[in-house]
């Protein structure tokens, strides 16, 4: 099969990144498709299985880690199992697109590390870890407990950062898209 680029986009929640993920998804030139993950949790607002996510139950979700279907998995928060099938990646190169990614750090550098070369691996950075508050607050779409969870892991997260191929800050949104969209054009356009 011929491979397509991987591009990653990770960071904790609240930064920005499935904004930014959505922008490139909309750019033609760049010939991209969404690796949809596979979570154990339950839908949100809008979401729709098969698009934002595959909704399964954490049983069955069990059973895909048994039977090593997964290229990478993760407890991203406790009893919310995500991962990426292998299966997704061999559906978006079998039409000859770039795959892009909205996942956890973990996942995401575990993406780098299977495929060093075809992937291009991006941390997008909040301005800060009140601002990441006060976006998850605004965004109301998690109980107050929830987002405190999200909150505690992204010092966590923010420390792996250093770790990526790049760095974007969204501090100001539209450069932040400008650069994102830039950044993966000159990607795939390497050989
Ligand atoms: P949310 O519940 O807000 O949709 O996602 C929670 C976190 O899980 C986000 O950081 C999201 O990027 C991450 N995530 C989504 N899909 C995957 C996946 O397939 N693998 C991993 N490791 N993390 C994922």
């Amino acid at each position: 099969m011929n491979k397509g680029k991987l591009i990653v986009f990770s960071a904790p929640s609240g930064s920005g990144k499935t904004t930014i993920v959505k922008h490139l998804l909309g750019q033609e030139d760049l010939n991209l498709e969404f690796s949809i993950s596979a979570a154990s949790r339950a839908p949100r607002g809008e979401e729709v299985h098969g698009k934002d996510y595959y909704f399964i139950s954490l049983e069955e979700f069990k059973k895909h880690i048994k039977a090593e279907d997964f290229l990478e998995w993760e407890e991203v928060y406790r009893d919310n199992f995500y991962g990426t099938l292998k299966s997704e990646i061999e559906r978006i190169w079998a039409l000859g697109k770039n795959v892009i990614f909205d996942i956890d750090v973990v996942g995401g550098l575990r993406i780098k590390h299977k495929f060093p070369e075809e992937t291009l691996a991006v941390f997008v950075k909040p301005p800060s870890v009140d601002e990441l508050k006060r976006r998850l607050k605004q965004r109301s779409t998690e109980s107050e407990d929830k987002i405190n969870m999200r909150i505690a892991k992204a010092s966590v997260e923010l420390a792996t950062a250093p770790q990526f191929d790049v760095i974007i800050k969204n501090y100001d949104l539209p450069v932040a898209l400008e650069e994102a969209h830039q950044l993966v054009k000159d990607f795939i356009s390497k050989k």
